[in-house]
């Protein structure tokens, strides 16, 4: 591993030395003076005075280049299309919609909100912000009235670019009145509404405001839109993290140290270049979709798959027919969407041709061992567990085999990433902690490039957030609680909220839920601590089993708990041992995946679940409510 350590000391203690270098990767069109000014800590500025665009970086430079080479792929089974842009198309397509943007007065550092479903469109608009210089905001299409209100209000956009409806396992949910009602519920309304019209549900519009995309863009094809050349610190956008642990907050991105960061990723931690297939199965609402379905690739000069479906579609075997048709080399997903595929027919693994596939990225959730195991046996591929936020923008923890092949351990997003100071540090005394001992999860400041500037309007609510958690100590705090093995190995435990702290002892939840997921009949499950007069706290689980076990009867029921108690002991010891084991059929999550444990707390203590305005499904809770009566 000696590569890889010299890299990433170096990265730290040359930092300056170090992203000069990468800083090469993109281009410039005004050199920066300093890589970075630290000097207002926590704040940092990454390439001072150097002026970039990540549009020109992601697109001109490329249709240049290589103008026939494929930059999109779009695949759609919600309605049996495809669609596939090369770089020059790209670019046209993008510069249309920038100028229908400027038509209707959008300038740099206004923002334009995306409400969209997962459609080349959405793609095309996000670049044609960065090329003018606008912030943009994607909101994850099909979230309710109320939250889209939130993020118009605290994002306050003079234009929002939204599609009739979105589709999604065969349902069409219309878009249009949602938007309606969210406008109508904010205080600061947009200007004006471009509106997709995919023939998909038919709606209102208001006149003086709403705009058709298809004529705008008919009126704008073939325009030269010039590029903003914005200084590095420029937002590039705002983008809300997912509502797991309680209200979203706005984070906002720069412009030259995120296109340096990125590039850098492609390179080192996903070991692709140009002309490379990239295809990530998030959703251009979350972070993991902005960096690395739209900007990281092309940014890099690769092909980039946009998929509107869902894993199990026409059936459970349509990611690895998508891998096989478009010789995919990199597949990155969520563990979430792997443990819906373990719910599946094994062998439709193997049913196609993968071999163009280099490796499987997941990150979102903690990837249990089991998961991990059955995956990348089922593939035959390396599965690359790698952990970070919507505040980082890109890992944080991952193996990085660009820089060297280290071995995986499976339950580990093995090392930090170059570029991020991470160690492990005590709660409640802030002294750092040696390797085996469970602590917060923390990043030294600076943070690398491509890292969250602030959070957007609220310097202040950025520096008491991340930075003032930790005692005596000025460092970023993840509220992820971890920890290293004696390898030098990292493991997420959970998140610090969800600790649980039986009589004196502290259980990230993940420890129970990795030993619970390691029997065979599991397909997922959640671990919650509950207040006990007793103990202090319980932990209670909740267990999806897996598609081919069905519980008949109440002692079926209870010999299948007792077996899950019995290897939790075996495994962990009787501190940890549930509670209860709850059997349900799914578990409630956040839209990005993200199960909501402390929705489910607050549930079993009896409380009100807080903001469920991110959760995904409310059939989920209600079955944990009926479950704990
Ligand atoms: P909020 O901050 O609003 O509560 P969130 O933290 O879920 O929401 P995201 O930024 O989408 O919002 O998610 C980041 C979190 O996801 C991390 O802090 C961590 O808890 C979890 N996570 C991401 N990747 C991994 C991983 N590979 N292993 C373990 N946990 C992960
Ligand atoms: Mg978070």
């Amino acid at each position: 591993m000696n590569q890889y350590h010299r890299a990433h000391r170096q990265s730290i203690n040359e930092r300056d030395e170090f992203w000069a270098a990468e800083a090469a990767r993109i281009h410039w069109e005004t050199p920066f003076t300093d890589v970075v000014d630290a000097s207002r800590p926590p704040f940092s500025q990454w390439f001072v005075g150097g002026r970039t665009n990540l549009c020109f970086n992601a697109v001109d430079r490329w249709a240049k280049k290589q103008p026939e080479h494929t930059a999109l792929i779009w695949h759609s089974t919600e309605v049996e299309r495809e669609n596939r842009y090369s770089y020059a198309e790209l670019l046209a397509e993008v510069q249309a919609v920038a100028a229908g943007l400027v038509e209707l007065g959008v300038g740099r550092g206004d923002r334009v909100l995306i409400y969209m479903p997962m459609i080349p469109e959405a793609v095309f608009t996000m670049l044609a912000c960065a090329r003018i210089g606008a912030v943009h905001s994607v909101v994850f299409g099909g979230f309710a009235a109320v939250s889209l209100a939130n993020r118009i209000d605290d994002a306050r956009p003079d234009v929002i670019v939204s599609a009739d409806a979105g589709s999604r396992a065969g349902k069409i949910l219309p878009y249009k009145p949602l938007l309606d009602d969210a406008i109508a519920r904010s205080q600061h309304p947009p200007r004006a509404v471009v509106m997709v019209d995919r023939q998909l549900a038919a709606f209102q519009k208001v006149a003086g405001r709403d705009h058709d995309y298809a004529a705008l863009r008919a009126r704008h094809l073939g325009a030269e839109v010039p590029v903003a050349w914005l200084e590095s610190s420029e937002p590039s956008y705002i983008l809300y993290t997912s509502g797991t642990t309680g209200k979203p907050k706005g984070v906002q991105r720069d412009t030259g140290g995120y296109a340096v960061a990125l590039a850098t990723s492609m390179d080192y931690v996903f070991q692709c270049k140009a002309g490379d297939t990239f295809f990530c199965t998030s959703d251009i609402g979350w972070v993991v979709g902005h960096s690395y379905i739209v900007y990281g690739p092309l940014l890099s000069g690769m092909a980039t798959v946009l998929y509107e479906g869902t894993p199990v579609r026409p059936d459970g075997a349509i990611l690895w027919k998508l891998v096989e048709q478009e010789r995919v080399n990199v597949l990155f997903s969520s563990p979430t969407a792997i443990r819906v595929l373990k719910k599946q027919d094994p062998a439709l693994l193997s049913r196609h041709d993968v071999s163009s596939l280099r490796a499987l990225y997941l990150a979102g959730e903690p990837l249990d061992e089991p998961t991990a195991t059955w995956i990348s046996q089922g593939l035959g591929k390396p599965v690359i567990d790698n952990y970070w936020q919507t505040e980082s923008g890109w890992p944080i923890l991952s193996a990085q085999p660009g820089i060297e092949q280290t071995p995986l351990k499976f339950g580990s997003p093995s090392f930090p990433v170059i570029g991020f100071d991470v160690r492990v540090f005590n709660e409640s005394t802030g002294e750092e902690l040696p390797a085996g001992e469970k602590g917060v999860v923390a990043i030294v400041p600076p943070l690398p490039p491509g890292a969250l500037s602030t959070l957007w309007g609220d310097d202040q609510r950025f520096v008491d957030t991340y930075f003032s958690s930790i005692p005596n100590q000025q460092v970023y705090s993840t509220f992820d609680w971890g920890l290293v093995d004696k390898d030098g190995y990292w493991f997420i435990l959970g998140r610090t909220d969800d600790v649980i702290n039986v009589a004196g002892h502290r259980l990230g939840t993940r420890e129970i839920e990795e030993s619970i997921s390691s029997h065979s009949n599991i397909a997922e499950c959640a671990v919650v601590g509950i207040a006990d007069a007793l103990k202090g706290q319980v932990a209670v689980a909740f267990a999806v089993l897996k598609n081919t076990t069905v519980i008949e009867s109440e002692a079926q029921r209870s010999a299948h708990e007792a077996e899950i108690m019995r290897q939790v002991d075996q495994q962990l010891g009787a501190v940890a041992r549930p509670a209860r084991v709850y059997f349900v059929t799914a578990l409630p999550k956040t839209r990005s995946g993200k199960v909501l444990r402390r929705v489910i707390q607050a549930v079993c203590e009896g409380r009100a679940p807080g903001d469920v305005t991110t959760m995904e499904d409310p059939a989920a809770l209600a079955q944990i409510q009926a479950a704990v009566g």
